[in-house]
């Protein structure tokens, strides 16, 4: 039978290095929060593939809806011959989005897509080209998303310089000393020192920072950077790809920040593991664009829609949002319980059930203790991944359908782990 170090060994020869590995397990199986590896060894996943499997593994409504679609229709291009699954899911997502106006909606396969096409749009609406995006902001591994991504190793690295007429502001943070005001002043200075507010077409940021470390945009930063755009004609653009499909309590992020965007980006777990992304938005900037200006042979494939039909219905059927909340709730309880025996953990904070804990020790981040954690964690059945622009920040992507026992079993492991460690 497969073991791990077998199948390591053979990725090691025949995939290309730059495509990482996180933990050394290859995965057989997996039902909702927990994974079988090929030598029989259980996890409780509280990673979900990146935030992927909001409705976790092989979700009952996500099987069959697929398996349904599946006896009927795989393929045919969306843009040669329609589909109702395509068009469902799009009416489903301008009702669910953020924003008092009229939407439509378009659907790619992943969530860099979405981003490109969010920043065409903004582009052919505005007749301009310069784009502000953040420091940490994640926004894909495309050319066009690198150049967005405000890190550079290891996304960038090796590679020159991206495609420009993007310019980076500060994303506030009043953690590592950039507060709102601070943020604010890096988008003036971008207007004084590298481009007229004329020549910008998009601001766009994730309303958590994602892969830069679960930092939550302040409420009164959002309203500036609305003001800002209004006053000056740009499109704001939520990336909404980790945050959404509930994972921050609300379906959409910007439910909670008191102004909304002109375009959002959705993708990871709107279809609980099938590869779909989208963007909705105002209709009058989401029609700029001419038929044919959009699209991908594989955009909204039927078998996605149909599982994203399902994620809605299980969101529905399941109150998944409020399981979102009070998931959040358990968890920053639980680990701000933690933080009073290990002081490492600086900071528990998040949106919803998009939770996480900055380990820093002696006032520096702790990178080393971080992976350590991670490490132990798996050797103790449980898998985590980290993040943040130090490497610092574990993330607890878990499953919202995951049963309380089996949650309280994750965090216990988090507690041994650090009492092992320290
Ligand atoms: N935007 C955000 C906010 C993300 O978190 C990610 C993925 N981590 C992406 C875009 C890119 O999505 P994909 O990997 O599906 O291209």
């Amino acid at each position: 039978s497969q073991t791990n170090a077998a199948l390591i060994e053979r990725k090691n020869q025949a995939v290309a290095r730059g495509v990482g590995l996180a933990h050394p397990h290859f995965i057989e199986s997996a039902k909702n929060a927990t994974l079988i590896d090929v030598e029989g060894r259980e996890f409780i996943d509280f990673a979900g593939g990146i935030a992927v499997l909001n409705t976790g593994h092989l979700h009952p409504s996500v099987i069959a809806a697929v398996t349904e679609q599946l006896e009927k229709l795989t393929h045919t291009c969306f843009m040669v011959l329609g589909y109702e699954p395509y068009v469902e899911v799009c009416e489903k997502i301008n009702a669910l989005a953020p924003g008092e106006y009229e939407k439509k909606s378009a659907l790619f396969t992943t969530g860099a897509e979405a981003v490109e096409n969010a920043i065409k749009i903004a582009r052919a609406h505005t007749g301009r080209t310069g784009v502000i995006a953040f420091g940490a902001g994640y926004h894909g591994r495309t050319m066009a998303t690198l150049a967005l991504t405000g890190k550079v190793a290891p996304y960038s690295s090796g590679m020159g310089l991206m495609p420009g007429d993007v310019y980076r502001a500060l994303f506030p943070c009043e953690m590592h000393g950039v507060s709102v005001e601070d943020a604010l002043a890096s988008i003036h200075r971008i207007f004084k020192f590298d481009a007229e507010p004329c020549n910008i077409a998009a601001i766009i940021l994730e309303p958590v920072q994602g892969e830069g470390g679960f930092y939550v945009a302040p409420k009164a930063f959002m309203k500036a950077l609305r003001d800002l755009c209004d006053e000056h004609g740009i499109v704001l653009i939520a990336d909404e790809v980790q945050t959404g499909a509930g994972r921050t309590g609300t379906f959409f992020a910007m439910e909670q920040m008191g102004v909304s965007a002109d375009i959002t980006t959705f993708a990871k777990s709107i279809a609980g593991g099938f590869p779909l992304s989208g963007i909705v938005g105002k209709a009058s900037i989401m029609d700029k664009i001419n038929p044919g200006g959009l699209g991908g042979t594989y955009g909204g494939s039927p078998i996605a829609c149909a599982a994203a039909l399902g994620v809605l219905k299980a969101f529905e059927e399941e109150k998944l949002l409020d399981r979102s909340n009070q998931l959040g709730q358990m968890l920053t309880e639980s680990l701000n319980q933690l933080s009073v025996d290990f002081p490492v953990i600086a900071e528990v904070r998040g949106l919803g059930a998009m939770i996480a804990m900055e380990l820093m020790k002696e006032g520096k981040p702790a990178p080393e203790l971080t992976a350590a954690l991670v490490a132990k964690a798996r050797e103790k059945g449980l898998i985590l991944i980290s993040c943040g622009l130090y490497g610092n920040v574990i993330r607890i992507l878990v499953p919202l359908t995951i049963p309380d026992a089996q949650l309280q079993e994750g965090i216990q492991i988090i507690k041994q782990c650090f009492t092992e460690l320290l």
